[in-house]
């Protein structure tokens, strides 16, 4: 018998759903075990870990973005009120823009998630033999003996057939699907924080330093998301602070440079 998605089985499994599967009655004892299965163990843990991550990355986008942006229209020496008036424009637009963006991209994979869901509840129904079969297959093919995955994939079908198909098969977790809505909120929420520091630097400091003051501002707080993603990433830290600075050095500079430019044509 053949299947369209013998193609795709198993390769979007990460480490962590694979390890999922073992999370029943193991709650109690999970600080008993090694480091990395203790781990493993807390999907709860991993999945707010991903959220804090998206949100400081969030932040990074709205320092940069944002910074670009005032440094660029101080750079024009405009204003008081056109500089307020600008860079509050910046942070609401550029936070509208994420949270539509972050709702839109969520929102299309749900759908897709549902409808391959929906699939393989279809294809379960009609043809359950075939389920534990490629069940039994998918198990084998972590290199367990064929006997032995026979007898799991057995198991799984009877207690949640939808479930083992989705974690072993799919990669996803039927009960976890993110809500585009939450996504969307969370990712503008983060903006503004992060884009409310440059705002805040060129509002707040004397005009006559006030670009070089938000530069310094942009520069320390990037380092700092930079760090922290790292660590939430578990990634080296010095190469991520250098990463994200290096990006807010340059959109200040393009920007400032563009801004004098045409500020000085005015
Ligand atoms: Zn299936």
């Amino acid at each position: 018998m053949t299947h369209p998605e013998e193609g795709v089985v198993a390769t979007r499994n990460n480490g962590q759903r694979e390890i999922s599967g073992q999370r029943s009655g193991g709650e109690a004892s999970a600080s008993a075990l090694p480091r990395p299965l203790a781990e493993a163990d807390g999907g709860e843990i991993a999945s707010r870990l991903n959220w804090l991550r998206a949100g400081v990355m969030g932040a990074n986008d709205g320092i940069v973005s944002t910074a670009g942006m005032v440094v660029g229209v101080a750079g024009a020496a405009v204003s008081d009120s056109a500089l307020l008036a600008s860079s509050i424009a910046a942070v609401v637009a550029g936070a509208l823009s994420m949270a539509v963006g972050e709702y839109v991209s969520v929102s299309s994979q749900r759908d897709s998630e549902r409808a391959e869901l929906e699939h393989e509840s279809r294809q379960l129904a009609a043809n359950p033999e075939y389920g534990l079969e490629q069940l039994t297959r998918l198990i084998e093919a972590k290199g367990v003996d064929r006997s032995l995955a026979g007898e799991v994939a057995a198991q799984l079908m009877e207690r949640d057939a939808l479930g083992a198909h989705a974690s072993l098969e799919l990669g996803i977790d039927p009960n976890e699907l993110t809500n585009p809505w939450h996504a969307g909120v969370a990712s503008m929420i983060a903006f503004v924080a992060g884009g409310s520091i440059p705002l805040a630097a060129i509002l707040l400091s004397p005009r006559t330093n006030a670009v070089l003051i938000t530069g310094v501002a942009v520069i320390v707080s990037l380092a700092i998301t930079g760090v922290v993603s790292a660590h939430l990433g578990r990634a080296p830290k010095l190469r991520a602070a250098v990463r994200t600075m290096t990006g807010g050095i340059l959109a200040m500079a393009v920007t400032y440079a563009i801004g004098s430019f045409v500020g000085a044509q005015i």
